[in-house]
C-alpha cells in the first residue's frame, strides 16, 4: 500500500512516522525547502509540544471539536506524546502550567528528531514540492505536483490552517477538501489580539496584570471571559487574556469587549475603597489620587471615559461622578472591531467541517482520504494543546490506515 501525506508540519510528520513504523510505504510532500517551519516558531522558538495534564483538563482547553477529538486524544494522550518524543531522543521538561518543552529549550531539536526518525524509517520526504490537487480515481487518489501525477491508495491531508501563512500553511487543504466534496467552516484568526474601534493609541504598550477581560454579544450576554494579563496596543487588546477570549469571539458574534481593572473587588467593596481614598486625600487632584487605583497611563483615560475632570479635587467628587468612575473601572468597555489578521494569529478557527469526518479523520464520503491537524475545524487554547491535537489526530489516522490494511 502507498500513502501520500501532504504537509510536513507537526501532524503530517507524525502520521508518516507511525505509518512507516507499521511497514507502509509513505511519501511526505512539503512545499517548503525544509520540514516543520511552523513548529520552529512555536512556543517562542522553544516548542511547547504538549501539556502534561489528564484528559479532563485537556478537553477543558479544547475550544472546538471536543466530541470529535475524544477518540484521537484518548488513543494518543499527552503522556503518549511525551513518551514518543523521549523515545526519539528529545528529553523533555515540564514548566509552569504543566507546559512541556524540549529540555534544550530549542524547537529545532524537536524538528531534528522527527526528521531523523523519518529518514531512519526511509520515508520518501519530498521537499520544495507543493501538491496542487488531489483527485479521487476509483478506489485510489491522484496527487498532482509540478513534477506530475502519482497514484496513492490513501491520502492524508495535513496542510494546516491559514495563520502565519509565511510558514507554508496557506489554506491549500481547504481547496482540496472542497473539491473532494467536503464543506469548510469559514476560517477565522484565533488566539490573536482583539481590535477595537476607539482610538486608544495613547495607551499603546500599557501592560495590565490581574485584570478580567470579557466579550459580549449584541444582547449583552457574555461570550467568554479570562482573568490575567492584557496589553493595550494602538489598535486593540493583546496579551494572554485577549488570546483566550479571541478563540470564542472567532465563533460568536461579538459587539463589545470590556476590561474589569479591579476584578478582586465587587462594586460595593470598590465603592468603599473610592470613598476612603477620596476622603483621605480630599485636597489632592483626582488624577493623582487615581494612581492608587489604576495604572498611571490609564488614569486620565478612565476619568475621561467616566466624564469626570481629573483636575478636580478628590474631596469635590460628586456621588454620581464617583459612581461613573466605579462603573468605568469595573467595565472599561470598547467596541469590538474584529480579530487581528491571520498573519498575527496563532491558530485558525474553522476548517474542514467535522460532520464530514469520522473520529479517525477519515472522510465519511471518500474512503482512504484523511484530514489531520489544524486543517480540520478543531482548535484549543494556548498551553501545548494545539500541538497535542496535531500529534494525536496524525497518529489516529495512521493507526486507522494500518488497521484497515491488516484486516
Ligand atoms: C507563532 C506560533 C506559535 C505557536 N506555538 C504553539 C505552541 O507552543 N504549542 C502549541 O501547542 N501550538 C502552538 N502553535 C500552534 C501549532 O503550531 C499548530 O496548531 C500546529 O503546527 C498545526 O500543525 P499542522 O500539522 O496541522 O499544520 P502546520 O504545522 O501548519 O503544517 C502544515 C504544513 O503543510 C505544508 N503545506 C501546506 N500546503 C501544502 C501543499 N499544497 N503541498 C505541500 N505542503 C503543504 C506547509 O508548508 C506546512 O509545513 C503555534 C502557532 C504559531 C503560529
Amino acid at each position: 500500500m502507498a500513502v501520500a501525506v501532504i504537509g510536513g508540519g507537526a501532524s503530517g510528520m507524525i502520521s508518516a512516522i507511525f505509518l512507516a513504523r507499521g511497514g507502509v510505504r509513505v511519501s511526505l510532500f512539503e512545499k517548503n525547502e525544509k520540514l516543520g517551519k511552523k513548529l520552529y516558531i512555536t512556543g517562542k522558538g522553544r516548542c511547547n509540544l504538549t501539556n502534561d495534564c489528564d484528559l479532563d483538563a485537556l478537553f477543558e482547553n479544547v475550544v472546538h471539536g471536543q466530541k470529535y477529538l475524544f477518540s484521537a486524544l484518548s488513543l494518543f494522550s499527552p503522556a503518549d506524546t511525551m513518551g514518543f518524543f523521549e523515545g526519539i531522543g528529545v528529553p523533555l521538561k515540564v514548566e509552569r502550567g504543566r507546559r512541556v518543552f524540549p529540555a534544550s529549550g530549542k524547537s529545532s531539536d524537536v524538528i531534528r528528531a522527527l526528521s531523523r526518525e523519518l529518514s531512519r524509517l526511509k520515508v520518501d520526504v519530498r521537499l520544495s514540492l507543493a501538491v496542487t490537487s488531489v483527485q479521487k480515481k476509483d478506489s485510489a487518489y491522484c496527487v498532482a505536483t509540478s513534477e506530475g501525477e502519482e497514484i496513492f491508495d490513501r491520502v492524508i491531508i495535513a496542510t494546516g490552517g491559514v495563520s502565519y501563512p509565511a510558514t507554508g500553511s496557506t489554506g491549500d487543504g481547504y481547496e482540496f477538501a472542497r473539491r473532494l466534496g467536503h464543506s469548510v467552516v469559514k476560517p477565522v484568526p484565533a488566539l490573536c489580539a482583539l481590535k477595537v474601534k476607539e482610538n486608544i493609541s495613547r495607551l499603546d504598550g500599557l501592560a495590565l496584570k490581574n485584570v478580567r477581560l470579557a466579550a459580549y454579544d449584541e444582547n449583552g450576554k457574555e461570550i467568554a471571559s479570562e482573568f490575567g494579563e492584557a496589553t493595550l496596543s494602538k489598535s486593540g487588546i493583546a496579551g494572554p487574556a485577549a488570546l483566550s477570549v479571541s478563540s470564542y469571539t472567532a465563533r460568536e458574534k461579538c459587539v463589545k469587549i470590556a476590561l474589569d481593572l479591579k476584578p478582586a473587588l465587587d462594586e460595593s467593596a470598590l465603592d468603599k475603597r473610592l470613598i476612603r481614598e477620596f476622603e483621605a486625600r480630599k485636597g489632592e487632584r483626582l488624577k493623582s489620587v487615581m494612581r492608587a487605583l489604576t495604572p498611571e497611563k490609564l488614569n486620565l483615560y478612565v476619568l475621561s471615559r467616566a466624564g469626570v475632570d481629573g483636575e478636580k479635587l478628590a474631596g469635590d467628587v460628586l456621588k454620581a461622578e464617583r459612581s461613573r468612575i466605579l462603573k468605568t473601572i469595573k467595565a472599561l468597555s470598547f467596541t469590538y472591531a474584529g480579530q487581528a489578521p491571520f498573519e498575527e494569529a496563532v491558530i485558525t478557527s474553522g476548517g474542514v467541517d467535522l460532520s464530514g469526518l469520522k473520529p479517525t479523520g477519515e472522510s465519511r464520503s471518500a474512503r482512504g482520504l484523511y484530514f489531520v491537524g489544524e486543517v480540520a475545524d478543531v482548535d484549543a487554547l494556548t498551553g501545548g494543546y494545539n500541538l497535542q491535537i496535531a500529534w494525536a489526530t496524525g497518529v489516529a489516522a495512521a493507526y486507522d490506515i494500518l488497521k484497515q490494511e491488516n484486516k
